[in-house]
């Protein structure tokens, strides 16, 4: 970060030149095929630059650059303490560049500045430093074997690592991949969202500055079906490391199996229960925690608590201190610092809130705030922090994952019944639970079936932790030392003695 303050970040942006060249064996290239997109800011709806196509004749060039680099060693066989110093040189670049990263970030997937610069620039960098720490501190295994032999149990890199990541934390997302995948010793060929390619690129860029050697990470830009496609259907990407959503998570899965078999691993969607209970022991940081996590990053968050259960007889009083709090995030100008929401990723995504929100007062739900679009005349994508009240578990705004500020309310009397709704879900990623009572908080714990969940509290996030999801919320887990399973294969060598 540049520590400066008063930065005039309309002034930044205009002057930003934007590079959408495909980042390939330590090159910035187009597309072989020379097809580009247009890559346009939600803020404005303003074109910022063209970014390279790429499909699977850029996928096989990376990814043979990829293997190759990781047969000859360059980075695959230096020792974990080399790997270290180099991955802290890249978080050391990533936060000294942080001002053009949070800009970028800002410009191509809408969120306010504020958090591009606090959050995003940060938990990137120190997810890089952190994996990079790590790496040298790990120790192997020797099992308990009878005397006349040695079984070493070992952990090697897995080989070529494909990470095809989302457009709503495009910098954390893929980081989270990465970081554990390089400081391991794999070669990584990374896919950001045609939607929010533009931090990526400067990331491979950085990687190579710091001391990452060429072909060891590339980054290719595309859609989907063409650059994600590829990469999942590899016959020579030992493993693939997806976040996005069920629908895509699934066909990924399927593209693994009918390849080679890489390893699959998953971080998918959620819709998140948020349960409030009368005895909740401190109502107003329940209702800032309710209100202000469905609205940061404009709902735009896999974990955002997007169900809220709340016990009937304290409804109407957290009904009324969270609606005093709900205007505080009308959507404001990204690039304004004083902004906490932003603009929805683009048009599509517009479309798709919208709906939802329209279905949710044809089936009944009560409007109580906001449903609207927001900052007409701006040429942006941006909704309107909205609250529904009076939702029942089987309106389509409590089952889907919306993806947007909006907010479904649903009242409960026992909390047995609140859990099973709350699990009456294919997602399990996170889940909250607010009460005095540590008896009923550990047993409602234990009840919800996700990958996290929080006692009065919704905003527990530290690298330390491992993040991912039950059920149809994916497998495997980001963050923590418990990411490195998914980067590294076990090896048992057995020595006769
Ligand atoms: P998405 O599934 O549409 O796309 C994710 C990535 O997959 C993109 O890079 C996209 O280009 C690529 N892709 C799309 N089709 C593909 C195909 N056929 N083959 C290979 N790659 C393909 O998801 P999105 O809209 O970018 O992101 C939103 C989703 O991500 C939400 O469901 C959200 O919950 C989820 N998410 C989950 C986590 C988590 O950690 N569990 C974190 C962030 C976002």
């Amino acid at each position: 970060m540049t520590g400066k303050d008063n930065i005039n970040w309309h002034e930044r942006a205009a002057a930003l030149a934007i590079d959408g060249r495909a980042f390939i064996d330590g090159q910035r290239v187009w597309a072989r095929a020379e097809r580009r997109f247009d890559n346009h800011s939600p803020i404005d709806g303003r074109k910022l630059g063209e970014v390279a196509r790429c499909d699977g004749a850029d996928v096989d060039l990376a990814v043979a650059a990829a293997r190759a680099a990781f047969e000859d060693g360059r980075w695959s066989a230096k020792a974990p303490a080399q790997r270290k110093r180099t991955m802290i040189r890249f978080a050391d670049l990533v936060q000294q560049n942080g001002a053009e990263l949070a800009l970028l970030e800002t410009l191509d997937m809408g969120k306010p500045i504020k958090y591009s610069q606090s959050v995003d620039v940060n938990s990137a960098a120190n997810c890089l430093r952190w994996y990079g720490e790590a790496i040298d501190k790990i120790y192997d295994e020797i099992a308990p074997t009878a005397a006349n032999s040695l079984a070493l149990i070992t952990r090697e890199p897995v080989g070529v690592v494909a990470a095809i990541v989302p457009w709503n934390y495009p910098m954390i997302m893929a980081a989270w991949k990465i970081a554990p995948a390089l400081a391991a010793g794999n070669s990584v060929v990374l896919k950001p969202s045609e939607k929010s390619p533009l931090t990526a690129l400067r990331l491979a860029e950085l990687a190579l500055e710091a001391g990452i050697p060429p072909g060891v990470f590339s980054v290719l830009p595309g859609y989907g079906d063409e650059a994600g496609a590829a990469l999942a259907l590899h016959m020579d990407v030992d493993c693939i490391g997806f976040t996005g959503s069920t629908r895509v998570g699934k066909q990924i899965m399927q593209m693994a199996g009918q390849s080679n078999l890489k390893r699959a691993w998953t971080e998918l969607g959620g819709k998140s229960a948020n349960i409030v209970c009368a005895d909740c022991p401190d109502l107003d940081a329940a209702v800032e925690a309710a209100v202000g996590s469905i609205y940061f990053n404009q709902g735009e968050s896999c974990n955002a608590p997007s169900r809220l259960f709340v016990e009937a007889s304290i409804k109407d009083r957290f009904l009324e201190k969270a609606l005093a709090m709900v205007p505080s995030f009308q959507p404001g100008d990204p690039l304004d610092e004083a902004t906490v929401m932003g603009a929805i990723v683009d048009n599509t995504q517009l479309g798709s809130v919208m709906g939802y929100i329209e279905s949710g007062k044809s089936e009944g739900a009560k409007l109580l705030a906001g449903g609207n679009r927001a900052r007409g005349g701006s040429g942006g994508y941006y909704v309107e922090p909205t609250l529904f009240d009076g939702v029942d578990s089987g309106m389509r705004i409590a089952r889907e994952e919306i993806f947007g500020p909006v907010l479904s309310v649903l009242a409960f009397t026992d909390v047995a019944d609140a859990v099973r709704q709350a699990n009456a879900t294919p997602y399990g990623l996170q889940a909250a639970v607010w009460t005095a009572d540590m008896g009923k908080a550990i047993r409602t714990a234990r009840a919800l079936r996700a990958g996290t969940v929080h006692v009065n509290q919704y905003d527990g996030d530290d690298i330390t932790v491992p993040f991912g999801g039950y059920k149809q919320s994916g497998n495997g887990r980001d963050k923590s030392l418990h990411a490195f399973d998914k980067y590294t294969e076990l090896k048992t060598t057995w020595i006769q003695v």
